[in-house]
């Protein structure tokens, strides 16, 4: 069999000698060898734009360069992850070769790595869930006997394990079906893009996000999840393109999973056509875990971070921590962060609770959308300011204050605010957070506004 990164490596060496370090860096270095077909080398490229400059400027020099290793291969692809499906069994066969197999999986994660079905506590509030998701993992779109799994659609109260759930799924396929097209999007985000792309569609630039382009991309999967489709809620442009992309997939037999915090018949304002679409297929939800189960999530926690506590602080936490597993998965963090802090490394119960001491209950009832209307109120500029680019003074002040107050007051994981915020790094979100922090201690102008938002969202 061709090695195709020593192949690779001899192909590198000629072509950094031909071109300039900088270049060589920008738009070399990052290609990787995926495999070969038709005597062609298919190398990955790690995005879109470094794809079509490859293309138009080095790919005759990399044929030049496979020319000298006197190999049999021929020919140069550049591609991106969205084209790797169609490499999927060459791709599996280069695997087999050492480097590749660590290359392949390093690709930018769609999924957090830690929500597996391995990591996911089953008990008797949530096995319908795990189960109809696993089978749905399995053998997406198809049908189990007489039980149709499409939709797949799984409901239940905030911090439950949903989304946990949907990026096992993810990681499922991504591992056992690489073939398959995953694409898995917080309805937030869905929304974004889809204002994006109205106010995109009479654009003349042609790599615009237009609203063709958006379809592309819905429409275009084996697989699609939408977390949270209760902010699909009085958004009626949305849901009906929604209708559409569903009976697409549907009827293509593709599989499509969808999770709530409430059934369909209690997500208000949304059409007829639609709920009954959700309804569909299997509606599993997720009940509050009991004592065991929240004992054994906090011991499958530590074991996965290797965190020690006394048994009594577990019993403690499990207690004192009943409706939603984030937040108890927090007081552990809280606990062994406090311990940390007083030099205490095997926490016991008088720490635990000294550490969880000023823990005020999270405010209930609250969402991103609350938060950010709140801000743009106070601030007098539009949401999609908010989420989108702009860098005016007064903008920035607004975003930042928006992120800030919600980490302070929703339990969302940071790269779910990320997306919330146009698709933001987490690293942008924890800057922007600190910055708060900070700001809020020594400028008191900035303090006031934070104060006055939260009152605005407390009425
Ligand atoms: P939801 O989407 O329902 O609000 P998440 O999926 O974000 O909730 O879960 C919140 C946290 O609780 C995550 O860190 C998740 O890993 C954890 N979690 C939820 N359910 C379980 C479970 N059954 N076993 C282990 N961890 C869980
Ligand atoms: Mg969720």
């Amino acid at each position: 069999m061709i090695d195709i990164h020593k192949i690779w490596k001899e192909t590198l060496s000629y072509i950094s000698s031909e071109i300039t370090a900088v270049a060589y860096m920008l738009w070399i270095d990052n290609l990787t060898p995926l495999c070969v077909k038709d005597n062609t080398l298919i190398l990955l490229a790690p995005s879109l734009h470094a794809k079509i400059t490859v293309n138009k400027n080095y790919k005759e020099l990399i044929r030049k360069a496979l020319d000298k290793t006197k190999s049999s291969i021929i020919d140069v692809d550049i591609i991106i992850d969205e084209d790797t499906y169609m490499y999927a069994r060459e791709i599996e066969i280069a695997r087999g070769q050492s480097p590749a197999e660590a290359v392949v999986k390093e690709k930018p994660p769609q999924f957090i790595s830690r929500y597996t079905f391995d990591n996911f506590v089953v008990g008797e509030s949530n096995k319908l869930a795990f189960h109809a998701a696993q089978s749905v993992a399995k053998s997406p779109g198809s049908a189990e006997g007489y039980l149709s799994f499409n939709p797949l659609f799984i409901y239940g109260d905030v911090g439950l394990g949903k989304t946990h759930l949907l990026h096992a799924i993810g990681n499922y396929i991504l591992e056992h079906l690489p073939h398959l097209k995953v694409l898995y999007v917080p309805t937030e985000k869905l929304t974004n893009d889809y204002v994006e792309a109205l106010s995109n569609n009479t654009s003349a630039d042609k790599n615009a996000f237009t609203l063709r382009a958006f379809r592309e991309k819905y429409r275009n999967v084996d697989v699609l999840m939408i977390d949270d489709v209760q902010f699909l809620q009085k958004k009626t442009g949305l849901q009906e393109v929604v209708f559409h992309i569903f009976n697409e997939l549907y009827q293509g037999g593709k599989q499509i999973i969808l999770t709530s915090d409430r059934p369909p018949k209690e997500i208000g304002t949304l059409e007829d056509r639609l709920r009954s679409r959700f309804e569909g297929g299997l509606l599993a939800d997720i009940g509050a875990p009991n004592l065991e189960m929240r004992i054994a999530i906090i011991r499958k926690k530590m074991f996965l971070e290797k965190l020690a506590v006394n048994d009594d602080v577990v019993y403690y936490l499990a207690e004192q921590f009943d409706s939603n597993i984030r937040e108890l998965e927090g007081a552990l963090s809280k606990v062994i962060l406090y311990a940390n802090l007083i030099n205490k490394p095997y926490p016991d119960i008088e720490t635990a609770k000294e550490a969880l001491k000023n823990n005020q209950q999270k405010k209930v009832g609250l969402d991103s959308s609350d938060i950010i209307d709140a801000v743009c109120s106070y601030f007098h500029v539009s949401k999609s300011e908010i989420i989108g680019k702009k860098k005016t003074k007064d903008i920035v002040e607004a975003r930042m204050i928006a992120i800030y107050l919600i980490t302070e007051l929703l339990s969302l994981p940071l790269v779910t605010i990320g997306q919330i915020f146009g698709g933001r790094d987490h690293t942008t979100i924890i800057h922007s957070r600190d910055k708060m922090l900070t700001a809020q201690k020594e400028n008191k102008e900035v303090a006031r506004k934070i104060k006055d938002i939260r009152a605005m969202l407390s009425q």
